[in-house]
């Protein structure tokens, strides 16, 4: 069997992985647009403590953060162990005493089928500064010890690296589709077909414009991040936790003594790919009020990204109807690092033609004739609900 994956973010780069492992022929195809979110994506793995209460959003993300430990060591035992996943624990914590006693109730309920949330623990502030010491000091927390952080680029990097080593190959290069008969052709920059039995299109923000040829009018958006990197030169932050407000802002590590803050969510962004006065002030104002001890780290960089945003901030995976041998997975937005890894796999068991370990939620995806494409307004500009093809 020979699969193309269009796109090699998280997802593309988990289906291709899953897909070379099991011994089919992959070609991995990716414009690496400015902006992919996998590059700029903070990687916090702690659904059991989100707010979300959608059950399919949760059960692919718990799902997800189960599998992380056994794919990531599973990447060490193939010789990738700079994979960027780490469980470094979480503190959640809030401005307002009842959220957090909300928190540890929902923590509690959702431990119940989750043991690997790890131990649930209420800190006094001392403790909490303990882990993270820029930590302000008036606020308590909630520790959840399974929670993990995962540097996302040398994550995906190293499912591709290991899919390249099953044979799969991959292309730096912006394709189209098109249908022809009853099937998606894929056509490179140069016209040329880029023959599969099954196309799977995990494009993020950009799939909109790649399917619309196809009929199908995907109800995704870009979603702007913008997401500052400090530095703290000498102090080693490997294992400080994640810090989880309870709000749309969070904080954590990666190795090199770096804290990463974010971020920014602006709906309704477009590719607007700029660091901008109102987003960076939005971000110091929170870190330094979460975390005053940052006064006076470096400000490295800021990473943009765009999230695949649907109304519904749903994953969408599953085939597309009336196209023969169509795969799309999309829709993974604020939590796609979380998802991304069993999403991956999803597909790739899917176009194997294997029992899916979860169901594909297919109700998303809708496909009409070409003409009737054409003659729409780009996905992201129109409003109401995704039309249902189930
Ligand atoms: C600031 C920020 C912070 C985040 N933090 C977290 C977090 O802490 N935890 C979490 O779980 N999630 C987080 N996310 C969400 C997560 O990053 C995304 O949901 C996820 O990366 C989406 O992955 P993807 O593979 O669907 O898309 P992308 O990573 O965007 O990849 C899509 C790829 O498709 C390629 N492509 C598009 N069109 C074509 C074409 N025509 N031809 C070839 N290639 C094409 C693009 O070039 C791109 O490389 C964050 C996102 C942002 C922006």
């Amino acid at each position: 069997m020979r699969v193309i994956v269009v796109g090699a973010g998280i997802l593309g780069a988990s289906a291709a992985y899953h897909l070379a492992r099991a011994g089919a022929e992959v070609e991995v195809i990716d414009a690496a647009h400015p902006g992919k979110a996998t590059m700029a994506g903070a990687g916090i793995i702690c659904p059991w403590a989100s707010q979300v209460d959608n059950p399919a959003w949760y059960r692919l993300s718990a799902a997800s953060a189960k599998y992380y430990p056994d794919l990531a060591a599973a990447l060490v035992d193939a010789g990738e162990a700079e994979n960027g996943y780490r469980r470094v624990g979480a503190l959640i914590t809030s401005e307002k005493p009842e959220d957090l006693v909300a928190a540890e109730r929902r923590l509690r309920t959702r431990h119940n089928d989750a043991p690997e949330a790890g131990t649930i623990s209420r800190l006094g502030n001392a403790e909490a500064r303990r882990l993270f010491p820029p930590f302000r000091d008036d606020l308590e927390a909630i520790h959840v010890s399974g929670a993990a952080r995962v540097e996302a680029r040398a994550f995906s990097a190293a499912m591709l690296k290991l899919a390249a080593v099953h044979g799969a190959v991959h292309r730096n290069e912006r394709v189209s589709l098109r249908r022809e008969r009853d099937r998606a052709v894929c056509i490179g920059a140069d016209g040329r077909k880029i023959d599969g039995d099954v196309v799977i299109v995990s494009a993020g923000a950009w799939a909109p414009e790649i399917l619309g040829p196809l009929g199908i009018d995907l109800p995704i958006a870009p979603q702007k991040g913008q997401i500052l990197h400090f530095g703290l030169p000498g102090v080693d932050t490997r294992n400080w936790p994640v810090l989880l407000p309870m709000n749309s802002y969070y904080m954590l590590c990666f190795d090199d003594s770096r804290v990463v803050v974010g971020a920014t969510r602006e709906t309704g962004s477009g590719f607007d790919y700029r660091v901008t006065a109102g987003g960076q002030k939005e971000v110091l104002d929170f870190a330094l009020s979460f975390a005053p001890g940052l006064r006076n780290a470096t400000l490295l960089e800021t990473r943009i990204g765009f999230r695949p945003a649907g109304p519904s901030y749903l994953p969408m995976l599953g085939p597309a109807r009336r196209i023969e041998g169509l795969l799309i997975g999309n829709g993974l937005g604020a939590g796609g690092l979380t998802m991304g890894p069993m999403a991956g796999r999803l597909l790739a068991e899917h176009a194997l033609g294997q029992k899916t370990s979860l169901p594909l939620g297919l109700r998303f995806l809708t496909t009409a004739s070409s003409a009737a494409a054409r003659a729409r307004a780009p996905a992201h500009r129109r409003r109401g609900r995704p039309r249902q093809s189930r």
